[in-house]
């Protein structure tokens, strides 16, 4: 694997997510302004795994896109590629919690500023100081970003920089989910790594279960490796003929938000430090990076947050050692 400037160019959306925490004296609910977007938690946790992430996204020139981009820079992510928009404010999200503790959302996105970069806004340079390059399909929701997420797919096959494709399907971003379906399978044959959760897979694939979802995802788009995460059970990866199951870690999960993120910013930074290729590692050196991704998303789903509940490499190899044995 060749050095180069940065390990990953990260395309996504950046956003606040207003979580609530409570009740005011008055009896009104707080909101807690947290960082929120699934590229960023990635990059974010790539970050903390050791690895050189630059960050490509737009945020408003607002208090929120900000205090967004200092969090980026605070987590060491180069925010070299985050525009911040005069016109467009910062996109929000609010998190609501009924009697029962079910989360629903409420988004403020209509053209917000992740909606509206644009192909000749973002430097495609890049890709080529750049290891992989990342992105997900909440850009492709609608505006310009959706072109501008094909665009630099495209430039980044066509540049020889693997795409690393985690689609984080969002239906109620998108207009209707056959719509979100058909998009996102315009994406999956560009992807390099394809990283799906069961549910994702399934519904791509449109089979009910999910080896066959798989093996379907395979067979018509071809992608150098897929990983289909499992939840607490761990993962199943397909980097060659045969696939490999790696179970996930038993921990005290209070708040599973961005372990899918958090694992593919773990997987990336273990695969980085392997040096290898995918492909040219033998079953038990997968075997270890995807074991590496496992904890980075455990240990991020037994702590509320997300961002600021990703750990760093030596807490996961403190936990990769006790685990041991
Ligand atoms: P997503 O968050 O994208 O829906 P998953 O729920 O499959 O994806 O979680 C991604 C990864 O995070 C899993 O493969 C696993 O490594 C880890 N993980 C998620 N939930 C748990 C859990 N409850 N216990 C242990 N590990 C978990």
């Amino acid at each position: 694997m060749t050095k180069k400037q940065y390990d990953i160019a990260v395309l996504g959306e950046l956003l606040i997510d207003f979580t609530p925490v409570g009740v005011s004296e008055k009896g009104n609910p707080i909101f807690e302004r947290n960082p929120g977007g699934g590229p960023a938690n990635m990059a974010c946790a790539a970050a903390r795994m050791g690895a050189k992430p630059y960050f490509i996204g737009k945020v408003g020139d607002d208090p929120f896109g900000r205090a967004l981009k200092k969090t980026l820079e605070d987590q060491g992510v180069d925010a070299g590629g985050l525009l911040l928009d005069r016109e467009a404010p910062t996109t929000l999200a609010f998190v609501h919690l009924d009697e029962t503790g079910e989360r629903s959302f409420s988004f403020y996105r209509r053209g917000g500023a992740d909606t509206l970069l644009r192909p000749e806004e973002a430097d495609a340079g890049i890709l080529d100081r750049s290891r992989f390059f990342f992105c997900s399909s909440v850009m492709m929701a609608e505006g310009p970003s959706r072109e501008t997420s094909f665009f630099l797919m495209r430039e980044a096959r066509r540049r020889g920089t693997p795409v690393v494709f985690d689609p984080n399907l969002r239906p109620n971003l998108w207009a209707d989910g056959e719509e979100m379906r058909r998009i996102v399978r315009q994406a999956l044959p560009l992807a390099d790594f394809l990283k799906v959760s069961e549910e994702e897979a399934q519904f791509l694939a449109g089979e009910a279960e999910t080896e066959a979802a798989a093996a379907a995802l395979q067979k018509e788009f071809r992608p150098r490796l897929l990983l289909v995460t499992l939840g607490a059970e761990g993962v199943l990866a397909f980097a060659g003929k045969h696939p490999l199951r790696v179970p996930g870690f038993r921990v005290n999960a209070v708040d599973t938000t961005a372990a899918g993120d958090s694992f593919t910013g773990g997987f990336l930074a273990a695969l980085l430090a392997s040096g290898r290729e995918p492909e040219d590692l033998a079953p038990e050196e997968l075997r270890a990076v995807l074991r590496t991704a496992n904890a980075v998303g455990a240990l991020t789903a037994s702590r509320k947050g997300s961002i600021s509940a990703l750990p760093d490499k030596e807490e996961t190899g403190r936990f990769l050692a006790e685990r041991e044995g």
